[in-house]
């Protein structure tokens, strides 16, 4: 499985890893549940409150990283649908609260399918093609096909944080204003003694960590994503891999770039 393999090679990422590995037996279990009896959409908050919700806890507990651990055992479980039904609005929620209703809703509105919409708010702006054509939430991460694979070959697609669909569009535009001018679209990939500015080409000798990759940026917004290219590593999973870019993520935040939304760990 791409996370056993991501944390066994990437040590700073192993403790996000083996919290998202615990989620998932929690968030397959819900995603059958619903598949098998969906809820009304306008009973989400309160069926993911009962049903997954205190599994997500209890996970978490179990694997999460020490500070999450005693964040949500403070909170008492199954008492926090408001919290549930706030992220669905898209309210800003501090993180902890972001994280349990996210973690407890994802598997239920990917479930959900198409009938996800009508459970969620549209997000703020909403032009141009930028936030989720299915529920209006805003894209985790960014991902180019790898070429020959299929009618998107090549093509850059936009993987929405809280429905988990995707969508198409254009590379080279900001995922996050809409800015279109190349000079202010900056990529940052990464060389072996760091990520430095460049063109996402490769660069000669310099062994990066994760050559497939980037920090998608723009200095109109500066809004950043971290973009995975199919095509440099067939075997990636744009979610887990979003996840172990850790060491973008950092650089980016020293760059003075902010993540168009953070991922489920709160990066
Ligand atoms: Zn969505
Ligand atoms: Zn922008």
């Amino acid at each position: 499985m791409r996370a056993e393999e991501l944390r066994a090679r990437h040590p700073f990422a192993a403790e996000v890893l083996t919290l998202y590995l615990a989620l998932l037996e929690v968030q397959e279990e819900a995603w059958s549940a619903v598949c098998e009896s969906p809820p009304h959409p306008g009973e989400l908050p309160r069926w993911a409150a009962a049903r997954v919700l205190p599994a997500v806890v209890e996970a978490t507990v179990a694997e999460g990283p020490a500070a999450l651990r005693e964040a949500v055992r403070s909170r008492i479980a199954g008492a926090d649908h408001d919290g549930l039904a706030g992220w669905l609005a898209g309210a800003e929620l501090d993180p902890v609260d972001r994280y349990l209703a996210r973690a407890s809703l994802a598997p239920v509105l990917e479930a959900l399918g198409e009938r996800a919409g009508t459970a969620c708010a549209p997000g703020p702006g909403g032009d141009g093609g930028l936030l989720c054509p299915c529920c209006g939430g805003p894209p985790q991460l960014s991902y180019l096909a790898a070429s020959g694979e299929s009618l998107v070959s090549g093509g850059r697609s936009l993987l929405c944080a809280r429905c988990g669909s995707s969508w198409s569009c254009s590379r080279s535009v900001c995922p996050a204003c809409g800015e279109t001018d190349e000079a202010r679209l900056a990529v940052y990939a990464e060389r072996w003694e760091g990520p430095v500015s460049g063109n996402g080409k490769g660069h000669g000798d310099a062994r990066p960590v994760f050559p497939h990759l980037r920090i998608a940026g723009c200095s109109t917004c500066s809004r950043y994503l971290i973009e995975i290219d199919m095509e440099r590593d067939a075997r990636a999973v744009p979610e887990v891999d979003e996840l172990a870019a850790l060491p973008l993520d950092l650089y980016a935040a020293d760059e003075g770039l902010t993540k168009v939304t953070p991922n489920l760990m709160g990066f």
